[in-house]
């Protein structure tokens, strides 16, 4: 098990502190993610926009019980996603920042690469995307079609091809996009393009759910991609396609289930705020709920510590989606039976929570595909069999 020591524990009370402001904007934002744009200045979404940034970039954010938190490891951004999505996920995932293309960059970019990317993340905040789904193409994304033709002498790169689900692409400066330069999992680069570009053209989609994310539909149409925009230029065609995203994946999933955890907190939170008086049946039930919520928790932080640890090594991050994904669906579902019939009428919040949960089947791979990649950790032994729940060194952490 992983215990939180001190500096986590005061990063998750300062978090917690910054989610009220969060809390108080989340229905509004709902109705309108563009209002992100008027809160800058709140000390989460100032956190959020320079999260993941390495200190030898310049990333200098606000010390914490004196440390200073740049959320490039797994467990500190599982332990913040946890906070604010408790609080609300919609402010979350409208903040600008690196967040997924961050963790990519970080992964497979040159130092080039890295000063141009992070440089203009510390200018101002800018919202970022990360395009690897496409219209046809989700849990199968080896398969993507999206192509990069190389340059010759007489013109550069062309990319051309469609993404879809891709969240706040819409409004976003900068990103990157997966495409294939040739056919197989080796023709697979991902490469840097900005927004405007011309050829690039993205629009968001209405959604029901994690509005504030703007998920939005892409389409490029031969937009010039210069050869420094390639990312991973350094490495071999092994290190920077299918492997660069299934490391990325990795990292990000525990913080994604965190995610998933902390919307199922605000549902039981919700239930102990609003309903003052409870009858025996009902604190059973809430209790039961608390125990998955934290066993959930649990595996969370084991995930995280794991791909820490090793980034290679996702397959309790696959555990700990499924199961958080499936726990923020059952939770918010849960909450509305303590407040009648009309619950999701009467308290729009809850309402909100259970639109929100859904998507979190979906965001970073489907339940299916995370009990596959899960099931090939068993069968190939790299998920111990007999513990598959060891420690990952917290020395690493
Ligand atoms: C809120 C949100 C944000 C997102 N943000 C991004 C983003 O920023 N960037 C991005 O690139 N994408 C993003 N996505 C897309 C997300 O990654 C995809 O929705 C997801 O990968 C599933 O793909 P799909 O929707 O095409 O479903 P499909 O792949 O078509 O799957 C449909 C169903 O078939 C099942 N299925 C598919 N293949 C198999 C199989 N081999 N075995 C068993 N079952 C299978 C799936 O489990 C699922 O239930 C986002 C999605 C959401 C909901």
């Amino acid at each position: 098990m992983i215990q939180l020591d001190d500096r986590l524990l005061a990063l998750r009370a300062q978090v917690r502190e910054w989610g009220a402001d969060f809390r108080a904007l989340g229905l509004a934002l709902d109705r309108d993610p563009e209002l992100i744009r008027e809160h800058f200045d709140l000390p989460a979404v100032r956190y959020l926009s320079t999260m993941g940034i390495p200190p030898e970039y310049g990333n200098v954010p606000i010390p914490i019980a004196g440390n200073r938190f740049y959320g490039t490891l797994a467990l500190e951004r599982a332990i913040i996603m946890e906070e604010l999505s408790c609080a609300d996920v919609g402010m979350l995932v409208a903040s600008p920042g690196p967040l997924l293309a961050g963790v990519l960059i970080d992964l497979l970019a040159d130092e080039q690469q890295k000063d141009w990317f992070y440089g203009r993340m510390l200018e101002s905040p800018l919202w970022t995307f990360f395009a690897l789904t496409e219209p046809d193409r989700g849990s199968d994304a080896g398969a993507l079609s999206t192509t990069v033709v190389p340059a010759t002498a007489d013109r550069p790169a062309l990319l051309s091809g469609a993404k879809r689900y891709v969240g706040n692409a819409a409004r976003a400066q900068l990103g990157v996009v997966f495409a294939r330069t040739s056919p197989g999992p080796l023709g697979i680069n991902a490469v840097l393009v900005e927004n405007p570009s011309t050829g690039f053209h993205a629009e968001a989609l209405e959604t029901i759910g994690l509005r504030g994310a703007r998920i939005s539909a892409i389409t490029m149409d031969e937009v010039e991609i210069p050869p420094e925009r390639f990312l991973g230029r350094h490495l071999s065609p092994s290190r920077r396609g299918m492997w660069a995203f299934v490391q990325t994946f990795n990292l990000l999933r525990p913080g994604v289930a965190a995610i998933a955890l902390g919307i199922a907190r605000a549902a039981h939170e919700y239930v102990i705020t609003h309903r003052t008086s409870l009858r025996r049946d009902e604190c059973d039930r809430l209790d039961l709920l608390a125990r998955r919520i934290d066993g959930a928790r649990r595996l969370v932080h084991l995930a995280a510590a794991a791909v820490d640890a090793r980034t290679g090594d996702g397959y309790l991050a696959s555990a700990a989606k499924v199961r958080a994904a499936q726990l923020a669906h059952d939770a918010t579902q849960e909450a509305c039976t303590f407040f009648g019939a009309g619950a999701r009428l009467e308290h729009p919040v809850l309402d909100k929570l259970v639109r929100d949960a859904r998507g979190m089947e979906f965001i970073e791979g489907t339940s299916n595909m995370q009990k596959l990649n899960l099931f090939q950790g068993l069968f190939t032994g790299k998920l111990d069999r007999e513990d598959p729940f060891r420690t990952a060194p917290l020395a690493a952490v």
